[in-house]
């Protein structure tokens, strides 16, 4: 490490939500920025006024926000080294392009889209590698009057030469790019919109970028870039390209696998820690085999190797694993209030529940869930309105015992002199006496017909949550409904 201040950046392009690959990327360089105690910049790469949109901008910054990526310098936090928006940054990119020309390092290209493709056509159908071919690198000064007067707008292509590029990869170690196969790239479209290698080589330059960490799919936009660099007579920042997420099948983690975006999970009730825990795990373990880890322990702990060569398989299995052991473990105030919106999605009237009667159903409850989503049907058990018996404690009570358990059941309650908190040994043990019923066939018929379910929260917990009102209805309503005239 250098004895200065790294100074990273995140420079989304808001063309769509923030992909979870993206996140990580974020991630890496905010740990990066955060374990050696540099800055972290947020840039937005905006130059293409059709493909991207304020819109998504937002909603990357809100996204950034909830997972706690916090940044230094970016939009809404002015550092000197701004603007952070490609778009008000045209001026530059006009200035930096006007010292390439003069230098002879870009020249003006006037071939049309139809021309360019017609060329790349005609190298595929020879199989070649499709590249520009150099039709506009030598025009005359008369040739280029001519076009003008044609009406032509020109791009400006750099002018590659023979060699090789080189540089070494702070994660991949020596990289080589033949650069007599790259063929002369646009730098600014004739549009007079800056190319995304060379706006990027002026920000991060002006910016005083010193690590540049990006997903390998930059690698032969890093060559590129690199040319650029020399060109101005820019010192490059350090690259570290890490590895990409995979699906299960090990192609690039896209939409055709499942859930992508951040904002998709944050919507299904994955906690922001737990997606910021995930994706920095992922492919690796902090040591020891361990999985979980706080947000202080990931900054102290973080290493770039950890992003690694080979690409990590993003699991959701895994991801909702882990997302059920944050729910079982965190502090349950903070709990229920994650879990107000969801509660009120699933039609609840939030305001109007006891808080402290809410917080112990949720506590009874959340071991079974997995996302915050799942709290709507978990608790439906403890809502009179939304008690039903389902198929598989229907079949519970139809078994042989049960029906007798539940008539038991419903005497104790009727002498129960306890609250409901004390009552649920004392009304076990006298079911138990009366029946002589033990075990399984004594518990499923009891959690079947006071549930409606065969699955949930411990039973103590349910008959203490429950009132004594309500357990008596619904052992009442089992043996009066159609499954009670049987034996
Ligand atoms: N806007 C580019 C992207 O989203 C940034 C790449 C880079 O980090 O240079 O892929």
């Amino acid at each position: 490490m250098t004895a200065d201040k790294p100074r990273v950046r995140f420079a989304p392009s808001p063309t769509g939500d923030l992909h979870v690959g993206n996140a990580r990327t974020a991630l890496f360089n905010w740990m990066f920025a955060r374990h050696y105690g540099g800055e972290f910049i947020l840039r937005i790469e905006d130059t293409d006024p059709v493909r991207t949109s304020r819109d998504f901008e937002y909603r990357i910054l809100e996204d950034l926000a909830w997972l706690s990526i916090d940044w230094d310098e970016g939009p809404g936090k002015e550092g000197g080294k701004g603007p952070y928006h490609q778009q008000e940054r045209l001026y530059l990119y006009d200035h930096y392009l006007k010292n390439l020309i003069e230098a002879g390092a870009v020249y003006p290209c006037y071939c049309t889209e139809a021309e360019l493709e017609a060329e790349r056509a005609e190298l595929v159908f020879r199989k070649m590698m499709p590249r520009y071919m150099g039709k506009c690198r030598n025009l005359s000064d008369s040739n280029r009057k001519t076009m003008t007067d044609q009406g032509r707008k020109p791009s400006y292509r750099f002018r590659i030469g023979a060699g090789q590029i080189e540089f070494s990869d702070l994660i991949r170690g020596a990289m080589k790019f033949d650069a007599g196969a790259l063929g002369d790239f646009i730098i600014v479209r004739s549009n007079g919109i800056p190319a995304y290698n060379f706006a990027v080589v002026v920000d991060d330059h002006l910016m005083t970028i010193s690590h540049v960490i990006r997903g390998e799919d930059h690698l032969s936009n890093t060559a590129l870039q690199l040319l650029i660099y020399e060109a101005l007579g820019f010192k490059p920042p350090i690259f570290a390209h890490h590895s990409l997420i995979l699906g299960k099948d090990r192609s690039k983690l896209s939409k055709r696998h499942g859930s992508v975006a951040v904002r998709e999970f944050r919507e299904r009730g994955i906690l922001p820690e737990v997606l910021l825990n995930y994706l920095a795990l992922l492919g690796s373990s902090f040591g020891g085999g361990r999985e979980v880890c706080t947000q202080e322990e990931m900054i102290s702990s973080f290493s770039l190797d950890r992003a690694g060569k080979s690409g990590a398989i993003f699991d959701e299995d895994k991801l909702n694993w882990l997302n059920g052991i944050y729910i079982r473990q965190g502090d349950l105030e903070r709990l229920t209030e994650r879990l107000l919106p969801y509660i009120r999605a699933a039609g609840h009237d939030v305001d109007n529940l006891d808080r402290a009667w809410l917080e112990r159903v949720i506590d009874a409850v959340r071991g079974d869930l997995v996302t915050l989503s799942d709290i709507g049907t978990q608790m439906d058990i403890f809502f009179d309105d939304r008690y039903a018996l389902s198929g598989e404690a229907q079949q519970v009570l139809r078994e042989e015992q049960a029906m007798n358990v539940v008539r038991a059941l419903r005497e104790s309650l009727e002498q129960s002199p306890f609250s409901t908190d004390e009552a649920y040994h004392q009304i076990m043990a006298s079911v138990a006496k009366k029946t002589g019923v033990k075990g399984k066939k004594l518990f499923m018929p009891i959690r079947a017909a006071v549930t409606g379910k065969v699955r949930g929260p411990e039973l103590d917990k349910v008959f203490a949550i429950l009132s004594l009102e309500s357990l008596r209805h619904r052992a009442e309503d089992v043996i009066s409904g159609p499954l009670g005239g049987r034996r």
